[in-house]
């Protein structure tokens, strides 16, 4: 889709990428399309390599600077990754996970 098509569309009320509906209040693109660009947007590798080296970035910044890779406001306990705060809390979540999985098999 052009620029043109786009502002055409959006001077005539009608959702940009459609052009056959109106468009959600405040939104330039109608329900069904929304819905559709950010299953879209999930399922783009471009997106999502860009988000995981954004995650990796500020974990590696946290990590080099002591400070938690958690939270990223206490700083990190003495050699480790985490601060206490939220060592305990990942580890109470992890049994929990674990006795909830731990079904035989
Ligand atoms: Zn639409
Ligand atoms: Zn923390």
């Amino acid at each position: 889709m052009n620029i043109t098509t786009y502002n055409r569309r959006k001077a005539a009320g009608k959702c940009v990428y459609c052009g056959s509906v109106e468009p959600e209040p405040g939104r330039v693109s109608c329900k069904s399309c929304s819905i559709k660009r950010s299953k879209k947007y999930y399922h783009d590798d471009e997106f999502r390599k860009r988000l995981s080296e954004y995650h990796s970035k500020k974990y590696h910044d946290r990590k080099v600077s002591g400070i938690c890779t958690v939270c990223g406001k206490a700083s990190a306990e003495h050699g480790g990754l985490k601060c206490k705060a939220c060592t305990m809390k990942i580890s109470a979540y992890m049994k929990n996970y674990n006795s909830k999985n731990n079904i035989c098999k």
